[in-house]
């Protein structure tokens, strides 16, 4: 570890041009979260924690991420409404804009990386209008010790400015803000919004073009852990169906909760140094390692305190995001480095709000891929008073907003590898069971705990007829039985007390599927569509 409050080297912001800046470079995170805290940016939860608000944003814009058409993007990236062209000049200009804005201030400034493994490192400077999103960046990239801080070279620069606000008539944005990918120029430019995700997403987003398409390695938006006998896991799905909770699993060491790669070498590394956890109704009995993980040096976003800085994790008024950001190292059983061997067992977790998916089936190969290009999870209806229908939303890869280039691209090169790697595909439903949303419940953490366990110990038995029922409507496999999991929650259709509505529900869902596939329809092989479900409504 490096002591960063002895850097002693200075930073020159003209290059960038950035004039006359008050430059706090590699600040610690303790001096970071004082300067906040003594700013009035942010207060100290009584857990130690530094407690800030966002803003305007709690959460990401993605109708406001734009990349850059230039040489390098311009064949490659799948343009469309997820990967927004912007034009070079009109970068240019904003870009000078921003540095403009951000001249003579003070400014924080943090060198640091991304991608665990040696040989896919991505050095990165990142300028902070803000020194809590400086923090951020700390406990989110991975750190640099002071030798490597000596010679360190930065390749991608972060502009963050929080405060700045664009004029969408003069600079081409949507609105206000903006998050800008430019791959000539190597710079993630970022206005109009203090959402730390943003900062992550921002470099994540440029390493899911960077790898397959320069170093032949699958990046994926999945967490990752390792067993005692090195078996590695991983956990694909969309925002809340379980990637941080699930991954951080005291008998198991945590590679990192969100973003890895997958090398020609056989190896997932994690891409970050730290976690970003969903910490609505978050409680100690069912989350500790979370829970403790919220202490000095993490930050929490959007959260409610009481008058004795204690957390009301049920409190969504602010946002139904709430966040925290902590360093791996507030976790205790993490992976050091955080790298795995080739994972035995991939799992696809989806919140079918629905509730008529099973809570764990095994997938066969051409499922795999149908259910990784589809990546389904539902939305909820908000908290308005009444029961509102659920919504299906697709996400191909499990990750489109952070996915430049076709889904195709990813999903045959993760074909490819789970191939060659031989592994077991799971599909589990984390959502709802006994009913859809408003009439059943959230399944149980303890009970899809339980599955998990089960197939990471070998408890599910063996893949036979007698142990395991073929979905009449899904195709997938359902275990009959479960260690630690009542046999009628294995089975969506018994917890439903109602066949007719139960099928009725599931066919709605199935022709959902349908509709979504239509745009993949042209390139998917005879094979993937195989995986689909088997029955839809006429
Ligand atoms: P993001 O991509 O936004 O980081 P994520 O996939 O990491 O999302 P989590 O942060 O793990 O999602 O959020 C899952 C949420 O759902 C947590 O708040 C967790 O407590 C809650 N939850 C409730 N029941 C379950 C369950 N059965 N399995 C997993 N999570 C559950
Ligand atoms: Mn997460």
């Amino acid at each position: 570890m490096t002591k960063q409050g002895q850097i002693t080297k200075t930073i020159e912001l003209e290059n960038y041009g950035i004039k006359n800046a008050k430059v706090k470079y590699q600040l610690s995170a303790k001096e970071l979260h004082d300067i906040a805290i003594e700013k009035g940016q942010g207060v100290e939860a009584s857990s130690g924690a530094l407690a800030v608000h966002t803003g305007e944003f709690t959460g990401r814009s993605p109708q406001d991420r734009f990349i850059v058409q230039d040489d390098i993007t311009n064949n490659k990236v799948w343009w469309g409404n997820i990967n927004i062209p912007f034009a070079p000049d009109k970068f240019e200009k904003l870009y000078n804009k921003v540095v403009d804005y951000l001249s003579n201030k003070e400014l924080f400034v943090r060198d640091c990386y991304a991608c665990a493994d040696d040989n896919y490192k991505l050095n990165i400077r990142v300028i902070n209008e803000y020194p809590w999103s400086n923090q951020f960046a700390y406990n989110m990239f991975l750190r640099p010790t002071a030798e490597e801080l000596n010679g360190f070279d930065p390749e991608w620069l972060v502009v963050n400015a929080p405060g700045f606000m664009a004029d969408p008539a003069e600079d081409g944005t949507r609105q206000h803000n903006f998050a800008i990918l430019d791959f000539t120029r190597k710079i993630a430019l970022i206005g109009g919004t203090g959402y730390t995700g943003e900062i992550k997403k921002g470099i994540f987003s440029a390493l899911n073009f960077i790898l397959p398409v320069f170093k032949n390695t699958l990046p994926m938006h999945c967490s990752a852990n390792v067993g005692k006998d090195g078996d590695t896991a991983i956990f694909f799905g969309l925002s809340g169906t379980g990637k941080t909770t699930l991954s951080t699993d005291p008998n198991r060491s945590l590679i990192g909760d969100d973003e890895h790669g997958w090398t020609k070498e056989n190896a997932i590394f994690n891409f970050e140094g730290g976690c970003y956890a969903k910490v609505i109704n978050l409680s100690a009995e069912n989350e500790p390692e979370i829970f403790e993980a919220i202490r000095a040096g993490a930050i929490l976003e959007n959260v409610v305190l009481d008058k004795n800085g204690h957390v009301a994790f049920e409190d969504a008024s602010i946002t139904q995001n709430t966040r925290v950001s902590y360093p791996l190292n507030h976790i205790e059983n993490i992976q050091v480095p955080s790298i795995g061997k080739n994972p035995k067992n991939i799992f696809f977790l989806t919140a079918d709000a629905f509730g008529v998916l099973p809570p764990i089936s095994k997938l066969t190969p051409s499922q795999a891929a149908y259910h990784f290009i589809s990546g389904y999870t539902a939305k909820v209806a908000g908290t308005e008073a009444g029961v509102i229908e659920p919504q299906p939303s697709f996400s191909a890869c499990f990750g489109a907003p952070f996915m430049p280039l076709h889904p195709a691209k990813y999903a045959e090169m993760l074909s490819k590898k789970m191939k060659e790697a031989g592994v077991n595909v799971w599909l589990v439903n984390t959502g709802w069971t006994g009913g859809p949303y408003g009439v059943g419940t959230r399944m149980k953490l303890k009970y899809t705990r339980a599955m998990i366990n089960a197939v990471l110990n070998g408890d599910l038995g063996l893949y036979t007829y007698d142990n395991y029922h073929i979905h009449s409507v899904f195709g997938v496999a359902q275990p009959r039985e479960c260690p630690g999991v009542p046999t009628s929650v294995l089975s969506p259709r018994a917890t439903w007390n109602n066949d007719e509505a139960y099928y009725k529900t599931a066919f709605k869902l199935t022709n959902a599927f349908r509709e979504n596939f239509k745009k993949y329809e042209a390139f998917a092989s005879e094979e993937i569509r195989r995986g689909g479900p088997q029955r839809y409504a006429f």
